[in-house]
Formats: C-alpha cells, structure tokens, sequence
C-alpha cells in the first residue's frame, strides 16, 4: 500500500489521545470511515488540525506496521464554523453523524455526498435546521433501500389510499399498511406522508424551501429520529434523556 494517502473527507468524531494528540474518526469518499491520529494536535500551533463536521482533504501517511494512519496536513473545504456557534445546529449535525456511523457500509461514496451538502445547510443560518435533519435521514434511510416512495406498501403491495394511515414494521424497518402490521406503534398520517413522498422527489435543496409549521415540523422530525433510531437498534446518544 501507497504510504501517502490523500483522502478528501469529513470529520465526524474527534477525540482527545493523552496531553497532546487527538484522534480523529473520517469519512472519506474513497475509503470510508477511517480512524486517524493527529499527533501533537492540542500543543503545537504548527500542528495539522481538524475539527468535528469539517470537510477538507486530508494528506495522511500510512504506517502499514501498526496500520495506523496519522495526519501530515489537511486543507479545509468547508469549515463549517457557522455550525459549532448553534446550539441547535450542533446537536443537528451530531444526529446526522451518529446515523450515518451506526449505518456504515463498503460503499459510503452517495452518504459521504448527502453528508456534506446537509453539513453546508447547517452552517447557513438561512435553512431550518429541523427541516435539515429530516430530509437527510429521509435520504439515507432510502439510500439504505428501506423506502420506495411512500405511495403503495413494501410488504404487501397494495397502493395506499389518500386517507390511510400507515403503521410501521419492526421487523423489516420500512413504514406499511394497517393489514401488515396491526398494532400502531409508530404511525405516519397522511398530510406527513404526502410531505415525505413529495419532497423525497425534490433536491435537497428544494426539499428545504417546502414549507411546515411548526408543529407539523417537530412531528414530522419525531418520526424520522423514531424510524433511525429502530434502524439503529438504539437510542440517539446526541440526544440524552432530555430530548424527544
Ligand atoms: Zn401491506
């Protein structure tokens, strides 16, 4: 293996290694999740750096004794500051890392896309952060093949009538008719169903100008962190006890 590797990618997780270093966990387009140390990171101002939900390329050495990889130096693409002054926009963005790494696979080159442009709506103040982390687990939870189109059921295939309420399957992870599954733990209206289905055919970007209320919006949002979290097969840390 090339020694050098450089990698475009974002930070997901970044972590204290004793007094002076830090360990970083990546998401890169071509590699995946990988784990890298940035040593001397918290000492040396001329240290290589990075911080959690930066975009950047990352010119790595690989040392294939320990197979450890350890940052040279990184130019950021999207520094994304405006994230990490909100609150809000911060425990929206851990939302989306925490999915996107209980969900990895071998190809994260479409998550490593999504990630990135939902990273760039976060930082602008202009976009609703809530409305940001629904369209984006909306979009994952399809790239990972659970929803077709909200329009008929993935079990059974029947199409669903403009009134219909769907119910949801634990054991398959998808929302389905009210025959194939009878108890309604987790139910989907129709008014949020038409939002999901219409805007899951829209860009990301346009799916964003598509206007909630308020209430609908924090409904809607429940959902999708309900439908992730049963795809996890846990709760949100990034959330703690005193959300949802
Ligand atoms: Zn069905």
């Amino acid at each position: 293996m090339n020694r050098n590797v450089n990698v475009q990618a974002i930070v997901l997780k970044a972590r204290k290694d004793g007094d002076s270093n830090r360990n970083l966990t990546l998401l890169s387009v071509d590699e995946g999740i990988i784990e890298i140390r940035a040593f001397r990171s918290r000492t040396s101002k001329s240290a290589p750096k990075a911080y959690q939900f930066q975009e950047g390329m990352f010119f790595l050495y690989y040392n294939p004794v320990n197979k450890q990889y350890s940052l040279k130096d990184v130019q950021l693409i999207s520094p994304h500051d405006g994230i990490k002054q909100n609150y809000e926009a911060i425990i929206s963005a851990s939302i989306m890392v925490e999915f996107t790494m209980r969900t990895a696979n071998d190809d994260m080159a479409n998550t490593y896309q999504l990630l990135a442009r939902a990273l760039d709506f976060l930082d602008d103040a202009s976009f609703e952060k809530d409305v940001v982390v629904i369209q984006f687990l909306l979009r994952l939870i399809k790239e990972h093949g659970l929803i077709e189109d909200f329009k008929k059921c993935p079990v059974c295939g029947s199409t669903y009538k403009e009134k219909d309420i769907l119910n949801f399957s634990h054991e398959l992870n998808v929302a389905c008719c009210s025959n194939c599954e009878k108890i309604p733990t987790l139910i989907l209206r129709p008014k949020a169903r038409l939002y999901l289905s219409y805007t899951l055919g829209m860009s990301f970007e346009d799916a964003l100008a598509v206007k909630l209320n308020e209430s609908t919006r924090i409904r809607i949002k429940n959902y999708m962190i309900t439908w992730a979290t049963c795809i996890m097969n846990r709760p949100f840390n990034s959330l703690g006890s005193a959300i949802n």
